[in-house]
């Protein structure tokens, strides 16, 4: 057993929970009702911290920062593995075949049997000086000018007609081109192509072109961030003129086996691929083969046979970012480890769900102990334990409320129980379209050339399993209705912005308590006098070291509280003005009386995020609760109908929050407004105005439209035999 005494982080209320080791335990619960902050602020973070502590400082201070969660005691905890949606690395050198290590065994393949015959199998290493590509060094694109974007043609020279830096009238390099050899009062359009080309490509003066690229591209000089910023403005990148992307050099790419270059084999689909290999009879190189197939044969289980090897890392969504890490763990012989994951059904078509929680009993029958946040039922169906934590959100949460299997989790009364229990139907009465806006001829990644019309002033829910072209589809509908995206993506960085900065009721707050106290309202503001002269009203005193991270410390003048005394004794119902960080939106919509601040705050408690505290850093949200946060800021402040899309909506949401979610989609349309949502939730498909069915299959078994019309007529597709089947 872990055993866990006294967890008090977040909103935990001292509780005590034994999780059984060895065994699939899926943890549930309303959001905010702190899974989280037993699961990965409590538990993980503990194993984390603990494991972190066991080397010396050199090597932990590169190792990830574990904050000690508020605990009396945890015992029987392992190393443990956080298996979250964040997507892998930004490194343009990682791609799904060198993160999986399938590379690692195609590479040894190739220099092993390849015609003609290589040698090393660094050869076949982009990521090494005797493979790569001179041209690209291996990452197989270039950055090239976008010399579209150069002029602007509609100017004359003297007018600014080159948008370079530098290069406009009274600019550094501007009198080179001034100096009587160009016409500088015509505007470029009205120039003769030749002229124009001679500007961009002469060489007496030199062209413009040229120029750009001996200081910005071929400098080794350590680049400013306003020439990073140019660079970015005036480049883009494009595909290796050498190695056509494969990253390689000639001798590398060229070479074959089975009559295919290693560059074909990392554009292959890696389901085409695991069948491919079994074709190598050599018998000296067997046990590679065998490894390579058991690695590719595990994408394809677990639902990601449409990628492909060479697919950048970067690229991928937050759910097969996830598959991916899952698949690299399966391959580890370590055993005993604690695997801890968020969500791992985001993304996945309810077809594709079975093939994640065989992977998640295969981890467990290694001997590990996997527990996993999930609200999809299909999950908690395979779990050896259910948690419950709950019964509420927030402060009405944080409480142990079951603990058992899923049959008795069935016939217990919790909220996740009755959720369970109950099943929305399909919309009877599908509201009636305002009109349409067509997607034309979509090619998209993996689209078939496809054209289909959206109903505007309705709800449409786009379908299909994981890889059949949903995204891109969207994407297309993007691109060519300027349509508005409402993404997981954080909603601020600054770990100073709270919802009270966010919906900008700082003022309307100091306003209320100087009205109620009859003081100036300027005592209230971090900075005025009534600020802790200590810390300048922060709370929290920072300390620079040198040559280390520096150090955050509570204040010890206001004890984070900063004000002085004498602010802090006015009070609005009993609260202080520092009080007031701690009250949840809906505590807040109660206690502040004021009509500017319920206002404000009343958007937010319209889209479930009520239980959050008005001074929590808007840094600590989840994904989901990100992408509630953008929709309560459309609904504040459209203006016209506007078209918007949303991809993934339920993640991170309980059951029953999917009808607060439900109600607020339905308010936006209520307003005049189309939505599009990408979903895989079967309750929110029942409840689509119009549905759009993608597929069949992932990737180039997928990107046609299968069906669109009412959910009610859909025909016996995945997405059809989802509905009917629970
Ligand atoms: P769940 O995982 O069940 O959705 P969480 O454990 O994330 O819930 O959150 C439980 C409560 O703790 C919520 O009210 C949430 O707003 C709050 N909370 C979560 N993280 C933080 C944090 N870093 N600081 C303050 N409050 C937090
Ligand atoms: P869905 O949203 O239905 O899961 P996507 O639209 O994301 O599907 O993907 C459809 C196909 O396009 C898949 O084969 C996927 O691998 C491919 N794809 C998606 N994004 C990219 C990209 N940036 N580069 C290359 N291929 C991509
Ligand atoms: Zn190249
Ligand atoms: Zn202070």
């Amino acid at each position: 057993m872990i055993r866990i005494r006294g967890a008090r982080t977040n909103n935990l209320k001292d509780i005590d929970v034994d999780v059984p080791r060895g065994q699939v335990v899926v943890f549930v619960g309303l959001s905010g009702s702190g899974k989280s902050s037993l699961v990965f602020d409590t538990i993980a973070a503990e194993a984390g911290f603990q494991l972190t502590e066991t080397f010396p400082p050199f090597t932990r201070n590169r190792l990830p920062k574990w904050t000690r969660p508020e605990v009396g005691q945890i015992e029987g905890l392992s190393p443990v593995v956080v298996i979250d949606q964040r997507r892998i690395g930004g490194n343009a050198r990682s791609t799904v075949g060198t993160i999986t290590d399938a590379w690692t065994y195609l590479r040894l393949l190739f220099s092993r049997v390849s015609t003609p015959h290589v040698g090393e199998s660094n050869h076949f290493s982009f990521n090494d000086p005797a493979g790569m590509c001179p041209t690209c060094s291996g990452l197989g694109e270039v950055v090239a000018s976008a010399v579209d974007r150069f002029l602007d043609l509609d100017k004359s020279l003297q007018d600014g007609a080159i948008l370079l830096p530098g290069f406009g009238n009274g600019g550094y390099w501007y009198s080179l081109y001034a100096d009587g050899t160009f016409d500088v009062d015509t505007p470029l359009r009205d120039w003769p192509k030749a002229r124009r080309d001679a500007l961009l490509y002469g060489t007496e003066p030199e062209g413009v072109v040229e120029r750009f690229e001996r200081i910005y591209l071929r400098t080794s000089d350590n680049l400013s961030d306003r020439k990073k910023e140019t660079i970015a403005r005036f480049t883009r990148s494009e595909v290796c003129p050498d190695c056509h992307g494969d990253r390689l050099n000639e001798a590398s790419r060229t070479a074959t086996v089975l009559g295919h270059t290693i560059g074909e084999m990392a554009r292959m689909e890696i389901s085409e691929l695991a069948d491919l290999v079994t074709d190598v009879t050599d018998a000296s190189v067997a046990p590679v083969v065998a490894a390579l197939k058991d690695r590719l044969d595990a994408m394809v289980t677990i639902g990601l046979g449409y990628l492909h090897l060479g697919r950048g890392t970067t690229t991928l969504s937050g759910g097969e970012s996830q598959r991916i890490k899952t698949v690299k763990h399966l391959g580890s012989s370590l055993i005993e480890m604690l695997y801890v994951f968020d969500e791992p059904t985001v993304g996945l078509h309810p077809h594709d769900v079975s093939a994640m929680t065989t992977l998640l009993e295969q981890l467990r029958d290694k001997g590990n102990c996997v527990l996993v946040v999930e609200h999809d039922p299909a999950v908690m169906a395979v779990a050896d334990q259910i948690i419950e934590i709950g019964p509420r959100a927030g402060d009405q949460g944080g409480e142990l409320v079951f603990q058992g299997t899923f049959a008795e989790l069935r016939r217990a009364k919790t909220p996740t129980a009755t959720a369970l229990a109950q099943q929305r139907p399909i919309k009877d009465q599908p509201r009636k379209p305002r009109g349409t806006v067509t997607i034309a001829d979509a090619t998209r990644n993996n689209l078939k050339n496809v054209t289909v019309d959206i109903p505007t002033g309705v709800m449409t829910v786009l379908t299909g399993v994981a890889g059949s072209g949903k995204s891109s589809l969207a994407s297309e509908l993007v691109a060519q209705h300027d349509a508005i995206v409402i993404d997981q993506k954080p909603v601020s960085t600054n770990r100073r912005s709270t919802p009270i900065t966010y919906t900008g009721i700082a003022t309307p707050i100091r306003k209320l308590f100087s009205r109620l106290n009859n003081v100036p309202a300027s005592l209230f503001s971090a900075n005025s006098s009534g600020a802790c002269p200590d810390c300048d009203g922060l709370g929290i005193i920072y300390t620079d070291l040198a040559f280390m991270d520096g150090q955050e410390t509570v204040c010890q003048t206001c004890g984070g509280r900063r004000f002085t005394p004498e602010v802090l004794s006015h009070k609005v119902d009993g609260l202080s003005i520092a009080d007031v960080d701690d009250l949840t939106i809906t505590d807040a919509i109660q206690r502040l009386p004021d009509r500017a601040i319920t206002k404000a705050l009343h958007h937010l408690e319209s889209v479930g995020l009520g239980y959050l505290r008005l001074g929590q850093p808007l840094t600590t949200l989840s994904g989901g609760e990100a992408q509630r946060v953008k929709i309560a800021k459309e609904l504040r402040e459209t203006t016209g109908p506007t078209l918007y899309v949303l991809d993934e909506p339920t993640t991170g949401l309980h059951l029953r929050d999917i009808d607060t979610l439900l109600a607020v989609l339905d308010d936006l349309v209520q307003h005049g407004h189309t939505v599009v949502v990408i979903e895989h939730n079967l309750d929110v498909i029942r409840q689509a105005d119009w549905l759009i069915d993608l597929g069949p299959g992932p990737g180039k078994h997928g990107g046609k439209i299968l069906y669109q019309g009412h959910v009610a007529e859909i025909p016996d597709t995945a997405t059809g035999q989802a509905l009917t089947n629970r």
